[in-house]
């Protein structure tokens, strides 16, 4: 049974969940807490009146708030602001872990990311996530789940992703990273990952930044 979190970290890089389960590193640091609670205060930030100035936002608030009026176009923005469940714990066939929102109708999980968002859709890790979590759902209700959403809030951005052979594909690449490990996996050397990394100075790995100066 693998956790949610972990299925993100092997999509991320194998190498860092050998870091996170060695060091069982699991802790989340208030920053990230801090802008994932601006999920569950939607109505109260896309009010014109509300002062965003102290909010961990990344745009501008014009922007962060032209963002919220996109996701204010989709079907499950009510159950979004309103979900039916908060941080559930839900447990599935391969995978459990929370969700920090299920949704009744449609049936479905939402995955709140501190992170900025891709262009179209979501980040591979997010992706894993969101996909471990509505199957987990699935495998609970009895019933399928056919799409998660991954919310961006520090940018007011939501994505409605479906469950689809790609999107499951990432999962179970995830599911067998998370099982093959056994001793620490090859480094994504030169990657744009590993310059964020928490990891990358004990992983040895040259950032870019850092190979632009050598
Ligand atoms: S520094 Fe790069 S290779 Fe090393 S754990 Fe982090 S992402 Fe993986």
């Amino acid at each position: 049974m693998h956790a949610f979190t972990d299925l993100a970290t092997a999509a991320y890089c194998p190498r860092k969940l050998y870091y996170r389960l060695r060091d069982d590193d699991r802790a989340t640091p208030a920053a990230v807490r801090r802008r994932r609670e601006l999920a569950f205060r939607y109505p109260e930030l896309v009010d014109p009146d509300a002062d965003l100035s102290e909010e961990p936002i990344e745009p501008t608030p014009t922007a962060f708030r032209a963002n919220l009026g996109c996701a204010r176009e989709l079907d499950a923005w009510d159950a979004l602001c309103v979900p039916a469940r908060t941080n559930a714990f839900l447990e599935g066939r391969e995978a459990h872990g929370l969700a920090h929102k299920v949704l009744a109708d449609p049936l479905s999980v939402s995955i709140v990311s501190a992170g900025s968002p891709p262009e179209q859709g979501a980040w591979r890790p997010q992706t894993a996530r969101a996909v471990a979590a509505a199957k987990a759902l699935s495998w609970e209700e009895g019933r399928e789940v056919g799409h998660a959403y991954v919310e961006y809030p520090a940018h007011g951005v939501v994505r409605k992703l479906g469950l689809s052979t790609r999107r499951k594909a990432i999962y179970r690449e995830a599911v067998a990273r998370a099982e093959s490990i056994d001793g620490p996996p090859p480094r994504l050397d030169g990657d744009a990952k590993c310059d964020p990394c928490e990891y990358r100075e004990q992983c040895g790995v040259k950032t870019r930044s850092l190979r632009s100066l050598l």
